[in-house]
């Protein structure tokens, strides 16, 4: 027991609602900020809110941007805006960027389908990503869903709403393991899967 201390408790159970953050670790991670002096707490959670006020959706891609509208692969003209890669999340995102061999720009759906979660077409921007293959020059989507159950029926509802005719359509090769995520794969393993990638 750790005695009366209301407000540790407090900050625990606020941590507690911080995915990622290990229970065990918790507790040294309240321990950790109850020992920084009081400018650095206050610097902390300034640059929280501050994050927060600032960083917000690309209109176009969802992936996050600062002070612009567009995020820099939209803004980007070296980036090439014929060849979409469509990741579930703003990790995958970054997986697929850090393996340094795709040059189009992304979408970022936000989740995958999963009934079961109530996580509908309606919750992710599948939307906004229809809009912008009627709306920009996309030839070519790469679906980097994410080797899952989930991450393969949203790239099969999302294909079976797009034309054929009109763009090459295709998926991540193997190497991918099955019900890998994407953000704990190495470069060369993504990359590998980015240049083998097969017809949808
Ligand atoms: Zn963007």
């Amino acid at each position: 027991m750790i005695g009366h201390l209301p407000t540790f408790q407090k900050l625990i159970r606020q941590l507690q609602r911080v995915p990622y953050l290990a229970s065990k670790n918790v507790y040294k991670v309240a321990h950790y900020l109850l020992k920084q002096d009081d400018n650095a707490i206050a610097q902390l959670c300034n640059t929280i809110i501050e994050a927060k006020q600032n960083i917000r959706h690309c209109e176009r891609c969802f992936n996050f941007t600062e002070g612009a509208a567009l995020c820099t692969f939209c803004e980007s003209p070296k980036r090439i805006k014929t060849i979409m890669c469509v990741v579930e999340t703003w990790h995958d995102l970054h997986a697929i960027e850090n393996a340094g061999e795709f040059h189009g720009v992304y979408h970022i759906l936000g989740g995958a389908l999963s009934p079961l979660e109530g996580i509908g077409a309606h919750q992710l921007t599948i939307q906004a990503l229809l809009h912008r293959l009627e709306n920009e020059n996309i030839t070519e989507i790469i679906f980097a869903t994410n080797p899952t159950p989930e991450g393969e029926a949203t790239a099969s509802y999302i294909s079976s709403k797009i034309n054929p005719a009109i763009l090459i359509i295709s998926r991540l090769a193997s190497g991918v393991p099955i019900g890998g995520a994407l953000e704990y794969m190495d470069r060369l393993t993504i990359s590998k899967a980015l240049l083998g990638r097969r017809p949808f």
